[in-house]
């Protein structure tokens, strides 16, 4: 069975309409293949949360109709799916890796740690962990017993080539030597990204890993991960990153990025959908506007292209503008009074009705009424 996912981090004002275009990707693909669509929440890095963040991204979430077969909202047969819910899941899967010698305990203090970097720079060396932890591994489980030291435990990255494979990308090969013995599980017992999404996605059964192309530098962490647990490799998908028209990576500076703003200014949801489908992926017939039942009809996964798709508020705007000459009066009143309401405005029914063959060539979103 098909399963997908995705982990959002609760770390901004509400969902990216990029990280909207990867949840898409992974809605169509579970729902095209009579599977299950996950979404996890990753609130591990403690420091970044910000109050009000999930609650806002699972309300755009399932504004824009991507609902999740499991969830935190919803539950299901792996819950808990909020990731500071599971840290004793964690700890039990990298003290594994400490005795199967894949990882080892750490107590070296930030000060050590910023010296040895400092070191390393000027000699021109790439600044990685210089395993003096797992050198003296023993005298460093007894300090850890005795005085309860506090410590992190580290993967120990084997010395060989990582090769993965991209289901859009190909093989792509990484050297052990490029990467740093990563901390896997932090002092204050959460995990780290890298340690809490292969251990999530593993025990979720997530086949599919359908994400951004910013984290494929991790990926042969994951990789590392997978094997020193002995755990068959889901299939990777790393999606090309959303640019503006000017090609530069979508930021706040350009466009709005948050995907309920679209939603407020009146765009409709299915023409989010509409659009964002188009990223990173093309229609067989080429066509611009399509139902989400023929999108789920003609999607497939291995079609996405791997050239940075341009996200243009303009083509989003213009595409509404075509849905809205699709309704009919009735409809576009409703949904103009109903618009309207959620802002505390009520409008006079008739004068809408009467207004609608007015504009409806000329607008393109509810808010232009
Ligand atoms: N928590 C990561 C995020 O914020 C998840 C990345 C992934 O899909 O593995 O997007």
């Amino acid at each position: 069975m098909v399963r997908t996912r995705i982990a959002p981090s609760p770390t901004g004002s509400d969902i990216h309409i990029g990280n909207i275009a990867t949840a898409l990707k992974n809605w169509a693909w579970a729902k095209k293949n009579h599977g299950k669509f996950i979404i996890r929440i990753e609130d591990t890095d403690q420091t970044r949360l910000v109050a009000g963040s999930e609650k806002k991204i699972l309300e755009t979430l399932e504004r824009i109709g991507l609902k999740a077969d499991e969830s935190p909202l919803v539950g299901g047969p792996h819950s808990p799916y909020r990731q500071s819910e599971r840290l004793d899941i964690y700890k039990k899967y990298a003290e594994e890796l400490v005795s199967k010698r894949k990882a080892y305990y750490c107590v070296c203090t930030p000060t050590r740690l910023t010296k040895m970097r400092e070191e390393m720079q000027l000699k021109k060396q790439m600044s990685r962990y210089d395993r003096h932890c797992l050198i003296n591994q023993e005298e460093v489980i007894k300090q850890i017993k005795e005085n309860k030291t506090s410590f992190v435990i580290r993967l120990k990255i084997p010395d060989e080539k990582i090769e993965l494979e991209d289901l859009i990308r190909g093989k792509i090969t990484f050297q052990a030597k490029d990467i740093d013995d990563q901390v896997l599980l932090k002092s204050d017992g959460f995990p780290t990204y890298h340690l809490g999404v292969v251990v999530d996605d593993y025990l979720m059964e997530i086949t599919h890993i359908i994400r951004g192309e910013e984290w494929l530098p991790s990926t042969p962490k994951h990789v590392i991960l997978y094997k020193s647990f002995n755990w068959p490799l889901p299939i990777f998908v790393h999606l090309p990153l959303l640019r503006n028209p000017d090609k530069s990576k979508l930021s706040k500076r350009k466009n709005p990025v948050w995907a309920s703003y679209y939603l407020d200014q009146g765009i409709f949801p299915e023409v989010i959908v509409n659009y964002l489908a188009l990223m990173g992926w093309s229609h067989p017939e080429g066509k611009d506007i399509f139902s989400l039942e023929e999108y789920l009809k003609v999607f497939d996964i291995k079609d996405i292209q791997t050239s940075a798709p341009v996200f243009d508020p303009v083509k989003l705007d213009w595409m509404n503008g075509e849905y809205i000459r699709q309704k009919s009066i009735r409809q576009l009143a409703d949904q103009i009074l109903e618009f309207y309401k959620k802002q505390n405005i009520n409008l006079d029914e008739k004068v809408v009705e009467k207004t609608i063959p007015l504009i409806k060539e000329r607008i393109k979103k509810l808010s232009d009424y």
